[in-house]
């Protein structure tokens, strides 16, 4: 274990995220938000996450903020783990699954010694849902504990009531409508789409931990703002008759260039100037981005029929693939033509994009993607519109809120989960191209879907300045743990 720090004065805060980008990113990002806030912030990770972002560490070190990176390392060997294995993108092979969760969850031991090592506890623990091993932890040193909740408030209690309610026990057909219960508005799902997570044959004692632990926790944090989706924040707290704070969008705290470019993965910082010269030609609002993730895999009869799509549509775009997607067909397929014949409107990206550098682009008027929270709230900060394919785990729920409840998004129409294991076109070209007409054309319909999402842009940046909605919440959320703190010196009489 390496570990940089410097000596404590202030309130410290430790964070503690599941190893997969869509949760490093935001937590590393509320990291960041809450050392700006004057608070000393811990942020525990293993050495090839840090890897990736250590230009973004190396960066706020020169920015004299107390945020230091505690490296623990992994234990792949003992747990049958390919070296370098450290994150859910990472793990090609199903099987390996199982053994990734039980490396995670023995990092218990190493986080103790950590805590140990200290003057005295943090303040306050501030754990990724998934993360129940860090429970036994925080409570053996008397740390109070938040659950970070990755997806948003519409999706977390659409899951928490399809639990207590036990509405999937009831049910045969895992295709079948079922509505959620004890929710703001009638809201009908299938059970293969929203299974919740760890729901997983040989993970049950992962997800019965994850459940029990929640209930034990102190609190909530949230990337979302009360102006997105107040009547499903305000259920989610009654739900729980917990604190919930809500303090997003997190992707707005990450101002500085240098730190959007190398967001989530050092590779994208060379891709941004690029990038950035190549949307500089272009029009306002005329091009088309399309990612779906970082895990999300798009098979290569898929793939190309994506690109007839594209083609028909006619209009620049920006679509990024995986490095795994770039299968000898697929290679043969962009190198016969596909790219010789859009070279004049198109730009691939293999690899890790730097997504905030483009959405924020004024030239980017829409944005397919397979509706993971983070990047779909990445889309509504910066007021772009949105054609959604959702895939699996919270992304069928989140393409509700942003199509029928916001309103700022077209629907592909995909209604059953896809893990990207077979290599079948379940979106037609066609279908493609019409979406991208319909939300790129002028026309009443997309002329409001835009303005809609220019007014949600508005309303997070507001959320996040002083005084806004989410502002207020961490002054309270921060607060909150530092006088948890004082009252137990005070107990104690340290
Ligand atoms: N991301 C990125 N570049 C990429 C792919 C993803 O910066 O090429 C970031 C994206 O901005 C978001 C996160 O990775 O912050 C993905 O999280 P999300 O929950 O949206 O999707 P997941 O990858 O978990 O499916």
């Amino acid at each position: 274990m390496t570990c940089f720090r410097e000596k404590r004065k202030k309130s410290h805060f430790m964070i503690v995220p599941l190893p997969a980008q869509g949760h490093l990113i935001p937590m590393s990002d509320m990291g960041f938000l809450l050392a700006k806030r004057g608070v000393q912030v811990s942020l525990v990770i293993t050495r090839a996450n840090a890897d990736r972002i250590r230009p973004i560490i190396e960066h706020a070190k020169e920015s004299n903020i107390s945020f230091e990176v505690v490296e623990l390392s992994f234990p792949n060997e003992k747990f049958g783990l390919p070296a370098g294995c450290e994150s859910i993108d990472h793990i090609t092979d199903m099987g390996l699954f199982r053994g990734f969760f039980d490396a995670l969850y023995s990092l218990n031991k190493p986080l103790e010694t950590f805590i140990e090592s200290l003057e005295r506890p943090p303040d306050c623990m501030i754990t990724d849902m998934c993360n129940a091993w860090t429970a036994p932890v925080a409570r053996k040193f008397g740390i109070p504990r938040v659950i970070f909740q990755g997806p948003s408030c519409f999706y977390i209690s659409t899951d928490y009531n399809l639990v207590q309610h036990k509405v999937y026990d009831k049910v045969i057909n895992e295709n079948e409508y079922v509505t959620v219960p004890d929710f703001p508005i009638k809201l009908q799902v299938t059970k293969a789409q929203t299974p919740g997570f760890l729901n997983n044959p040989g993970f049950e004692d992962f997800r019965k931990k994850c459940l029990e632990e929640e209930m034990t926790a102190d609190g909530m944090v949230i990337n979302s703002f009360l102006e997105l989706e107040w009547p499903f924040i305000e259920n989610y707290k009654r739900l729980m008759g917990k604190k919930v704070w809500t303090v997003g969008p997190f992707c707005l705290y990450n101002k500085d260039d240098e730190m959007k470019m190398g967001r989530g993965n050092k590779e994208a910082v060379d891709k941004s100037h690029s990038v950035l010269k190549w949307l500089d030609g272009r029009n306002a609002a005329s091009v088309l981005y399309i990612n779906f993730g970082s895990i999300a895999v798009t098979r290569p009869q898929q793939l190309m029929e994506i690109g007839s799509g594209l083609e028909a549509s006619n209009r620049p775009f920006i679509w990024v693939m995986k490095k795994k997607e770039i299968t000898p067909v697929v290679e043969k397929w962009l190198a016969d033509g596909f790219e010789e014949r859009t070279k004049d409107r198109g730009l691939i990206i293999v690899g890790w994009a730097p997504q905030m550098v483009i959405l924020s682009h004024p030239a980017v008027g829409g944005f397919m993607t397979h509706c993971g929270w983070n990047l779909l709230l990445e889309a509504i900060t910066m007021g772009v519109p949105t054609i959604t394919w959702p895939r699996f785990a919270d992304q069928f729920v989140n393409e509700n809120l942003v199509v029928d409840v916001l309103g700022i998004g077209v629907s592909l129409g995909e209604k059953e989960p896809n893990i990207g294991i077979d290599d079948v076109i379940k979106v037609k070209s066609d279908d493609i191209r019409k979406a991208v007409d319909a939300l790129m054309d002028g026309g009443i319909q997309a002329d409001e879907r835009r303005q809609r999402s220019k007014d949600f842009s508005e309303k997070a940046k507001k959320a996040v300045e002083e005084g806004g909605s989410s502002y207020v919440n961490l002054t309270d959320f921060i607060h909150y743990f530092t006088e948890a703190r004082s009252e137990l010196v005070l107990a104690h009489g340290q």
